[in-house]
């Protein structure tokens, strides 16, 4: 087999220190999906390269293929998202949920999604200001799950397609469900809720913000987060499961 270097795009979404000096990096890279490399030496002080292998860097990686890892042999800054996450608790920690997310989408996926290196590098630039980071979070969610064809439904019931608003929520039938067709064990949420899902998934984020703002906006948001991230969970379980029984057959 041919080995060659190449170049892509790259964000960290997970670094361990090896050894004495070196850095595992797993890498959503733009065009080749996640790649997991290690840099040689880059905890040394001298490393030319080390400080740009951290999380929220956008860097232009270039990768050798090797026969476990991939090893990291230079890295330019493209982009620099640290600033107003990093010393944020709550940005950090939702754009943190974000990258492992993303990794996992990325990983479900099983091949380069330029799209989704792109839209997670938009979540990071919105992130860095934000008043909500979970509110962006969910954002990112929503249309990453849509981009992978799980969206829920938010408006018509997802089993019969009865014309919303409803009441009721189940990851299990795809989104929201009608009095006839919830599911035992379905979340009862405010139809507002659901709106705000609707409102993230197509980007229409003033309207989101301001229905977030609102005196009902803690609840509703908190609402929006729990559902979204059940919906999340539901389908990166039932793909992990699929991909399981591929491997068996
Ligand atoms: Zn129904």
């Amino acid at each position: 087999m041919r080995r060659e270097s190449y170049r892509d795009r790259a964000l960290v979404v997970r670094t361990h220190d090896f050894g004495e000096a070196d850095r595992i990096i797993v890498l959503l890279t733009r065009n080749h999906g996640i790649r997991r490399g290690v840099a040689k030496g880059v905890r040394r002080s001298k490393s030319r390269f080390g400080s740009r292998l951290q999380h929220f860097v956008d860097i232009d990686v270039q990768l050798y293929p090797g026969r476990n890892l991939e090893s990291v042999t230079g890295a330019d800054t493209v982009a620099y998202y640290g600033s107003g996450i990093i010393d944020d608790y709550e940005r950090y920690t939702a754009a943190c949920a974000a990258l492992e997310s993303a990794e996992r989408l990325a990983t479900a996926a099983q091949e380069g999604d330029p799209w989704l290196f792109d839209h997670l590098t938009e979540t990071l630039a919105r992130m860095q200001q934000t008043k909500h980071p979970t509110v962006v979070l969910d954002g990112f969610l929503l249309q990453a799950m849509t981009h992978a064809g799980w969206a829920p439904s938010l408006f018509d019931c997802a089993q019969c397609g009865a014309p919303g608003p409803h009441h009721a929520f189940h990851p299990a039938i795809g989104g929201a469900a009608c009095v006839q067709c919830r599911p035992p064990g379905s979340a009862e949420v405010p139809e507002e809720a659901l709106h705000l899902m609707w409102l993230l998934n197509h980007s229409h984020w003033p309207a989101a913000l301001q229905l977030v703002e609102s005196a009902e906006g803690g609840h509703l948001s908190t609402t929006a987060h729990r559902l979204t991230r059940a919906h999340l969970q539901w389908h990166l379980e039932q793909k992990v499961t699929s991909l399981g029984v591929m491997d068996q057959t």
